[in-house]
């Protein structure tokens, strides 16, 4: 088991450390139905695929020459929808530390207690739930199948499994969800006492099911000023329950944050492996196809394409997702130049410059984008 030693989660040497983990992210692109909202490369109708894509999987990291890693996420797409032979085949297959942290995510509904078994049997030691919302209008609204019942028997099943380390996904902000809901779903979600919480808003991606509503007139676009009483509204009740908030849309008590999503944030290496997987290895970043029998026609490394990371993107990438976490960002990494920038920006209530770090406030969480442009809109913004 990874071990959990208690430190807070906002903790800048945590957040320092994970940065230079190595992680590996497998993509699961399989989803019994496709909700609404998503855009991510994930597929209904495949499931007949599912024994081939895990036996192509294994050929990919067999042929990586990975030896190792220290996080590893299994997601998706619904990866607990490949059932436990194949769930526990493909976990088995990534290399890595003992002490790796090991994510599978799973939806309520198919995170039996036998899946939960075989997972835990092949290394996994963190279970993602996307439980949503605890209200059925929300979650029908959202194209979900599952009720807060099952949301609840999946709890059980990975803390039967010997799974402590948990977290459930939340969304904010669908069509017909009012704030009495909405704190309804955060209640429900700490009474069943995971150790993270996430909590994201909900976007309209163009292209989806969702979207096409929205341009038809069938239903509204979340509201911002609403969203951003939701996501205070998640901020305080999360915080008098004892969770800290350590990224935009993360909470965790002590112990408990991810590590390989603090890996992401704070820039570090990862390799993907599967279909629409990217990897970011030695200042390169390179992406498998998206569609899964592109991907399995095409089991090459470098296969659908590849960017240099040059210093423009790279400084872009560690003030945009560093400032995403609690922790911040290093005053010494910040563009050089930024001295005013930083000013405008704590006077705003947006940041506080303590101790040689950035960090952003509550307010600063909900206006994030207004803190990337002013930092990067320096004058050449090098470092
Ligand atoms: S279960 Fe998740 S990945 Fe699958 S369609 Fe729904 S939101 Fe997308």
């Amino acid at each position: 088991m990874i071990a959990t030693t208690p430190v807070h989660p906002d903790a800048p040497e945590l957040a320092d450390y994970c940065a230079g983990l190595f992680g590996i992210y497998v993509h699961v692109p399989f989803c019994t139905a496709k909700c609404g909202y998503c855009d991510f490369a994930s597929f209904d109708g495949m499931s007949d695929l599912a024994g081939t894509y895990v036996e192509g999987l294994c050929q990919e990291v067999s042929k990586s020459g990975i030896s190792s890693c220290d996080t590893v996420f299994v997601g998706g797409g619904t990866p607990t929808s490949l059932g436990p032979d194949l769930l526990g085949k493909l976990i088995a297959a990534i290399p890595r530390s003992d002490e790796a942290e090991v994510t599978v995510e799973a939806n309520p509904e198919s995170l039996t207690a036998d899946v939960a078994i075989a997972a835990a049997a092949a290394g996994a030691n963190r279970i993602s739930i996307g439980m949503q919302s605890a209200l059925p209008h929300v979650l029908k609204s959202l194209g979900r199948r599952h009720n807060f019942g099952a949301v609840a028997a999946a709890v059980d099943a990975a803390r039967g499994a010997g799974i402590g380390r948990l977290n459930l996904d939340l969304i904010y902000g669908a069509p017909g969800e009012a704030l009495a809901d909405w704190r309804q779903s955060l209640d429900a979600a700490i009474a069943l006492d995971p150790g993270h919480i996430s909590a994201y808003s909900l976007t309209v991606e163009a292209g989806t099911k969702l979207w096409r509503q929205v341009r038809d007139g069938h239903c509204r676009a979340p509201d911002d000023d609403s969203q951003a009483e939701k996501m205070s509204v998640a901020a305080e009740i999360l915080a008098n329950a004892g969770y800290v908030r350590y990224e935009v849309s993360a909470w965790a008590k002590p112990g408990e944050a991810c590590r390989h999503n603090l890996m992401y944030w704070g820039g570090g290496e990862y390799r993907g492996f599967g279909s629409g997987a990217h990897s970011h290895i030695g200042g390169t970043r390179f992406w498998n196809h998206r569609d899964p029998r592109s991907y399995l026609s095409d089991l090459g490394v470098l296969s659908a394409g590849s960017e240099r990371i040059t210093s423009e993107i790279e400084v872009f990438d560690r003030v945009s997702l560093g400032m995403r976490r609690a922790a911040g960002v290093s005053i010494s990494e910040l563009p050089r130049g930024c001295e005013g920038a930083i000013d405008f920006l704590s006077g705003a209530g947006l940041v506080l410059a303590t101790d040689g770090r950035l960090r952003p406030t509550a307010k600063g969480f909900a206006l994030g984008n207004e803190i990337v442009i002013r930092l990067l809109s320096v004058a050449g913004s090098e470092c």
